[in-house]
């Protein structure tokens, strides 16, 4: 375990306080309490796995995120609403960036489907991936090259039209380091595009403790736009845009169900997802995932 933050780790703030305690559903049943900083609003871990110990709380079969195996329930639903989601990720990076094609760097790669389907679309697509196993199913089975986490330091600046972090800033140990990277890697003007769980989103103030995109201890950060806002802010970005990454929702409620012990996960959480998604068209800051659109300001 890591000898916990005394004051928040974004702002420096003393008065950060235990707002929940959240249980580790995939791996251990281990219980994490969350922090709240109350004055940038970040929420984190007070203490997590370190880096020598973490690697043990994504062994899963569930964690589908570093696997293929499409077999249970869940995780074929996970695999139908990905398929769909790729060609509208594809629409707002063609469309953030203004290219048809280009080059993209996506952190936190995974097995390499999104940077796959780029590659695909004719993009100069690579990954950045710290699990071996996934990263050489990049290789194998999407043409991908990867690297790995420490190489972004040596790759060379002004490289990439877009950088693309989907749901991976929660789980990395530095956030405000990777941000600098990615200022640093991309062209001047371009644009990187960083999807996140929000804590303060309609489904996660309705589940608390058992909102699914809690994922403790994997993830580390629990981040809402203001606290999101005002980690770009410091590590020298501008907020472009936020969007919406509308099937989250129901995956999560669903999930969040599973937890919370309900007899009909699915079909409660596929109802109650469609709640929360309809009211969070009307105020995206409400939305289960927001995308930031950000850009390194200009000097
Ligand atoms: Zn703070």
């Amino acid at each position: 375990m890591t000898p916990g933050h005394s004051v928040c780790p974004l702002c420096g703030n003393q008065e950060i306080k235990p707002i929940m305690i959240c249980r580790d559903n995939l791996t251990g049943g281990e219980l994490f309490e969350i922090y709240l900083c109350t004055v940038c609003r970040l929420e984190f871990l007070k203490e997590y796995p370190d880096e020598k110990t973490i690697e043990k709380y994504y062994i899963s079969p569930e964690y589908i995120s570093h696997n293929d195996d499409k077999k249970s329930f869940t995780a074929k639903i996970y695999y139908a609403v990905r398929k769909f989601m790729l060609s509208r990720k594809r629409s707002l990076v063609r469309k953030v960036t203004g290219l048809k094609r280009g080059s993209i760097l996506d952190i936190g790669s995974g097995t390499g489907h999104f940077a796959g389907f780029m590659k695909k679309s004719g993009w100069d697509c690579e990954g950045v991936e710290k699990s071996l196993k996934a990263a050489q199913y990049s290789v194998t089975g999407n043409n991908i090259r990867v690297y790995q986490p420490e190489e972004i330091l040596s790759l060379p600046g002004n490289s990439f039209d877009c950088i693309t972090m989907w749901h991976v800033l929660e789980h990395l140990y530095n956030p405000e380091e990777t941000l600098s990277q990615v200022k640093r890697l991309l062209k001047p003007g371009a644009p990187a595009v960083i999807a996140l769980p929000n804590n303060i989103s309609f489904d996660s103030i309705h589940y608390r403790n058992h909102w699914a995109a809690r994922d403790v201890p994997r993830h580390i950060w629990h981040f809402n736009p203001v606290s999101f806002i005002y980690l770009a802010a410091k590590s020298g970005f501008d907020i472009l845009e936020m969007k919406r990454l509308p099937f989250d929702v129901f995956y999560i409620s669903v999930l969040s169900e599973k937890s919370r012990g309900s007899r009909f996960p699915f079909l409660a959480g596929m109802i109650k997802g469609f709640v929360f998604f309809i009211l969070s068209l009307f105020d995206v800051t409400r939305s289960s995932s927001v995308v930031y659109i950000i850009r390194p300001k200009s000097s």
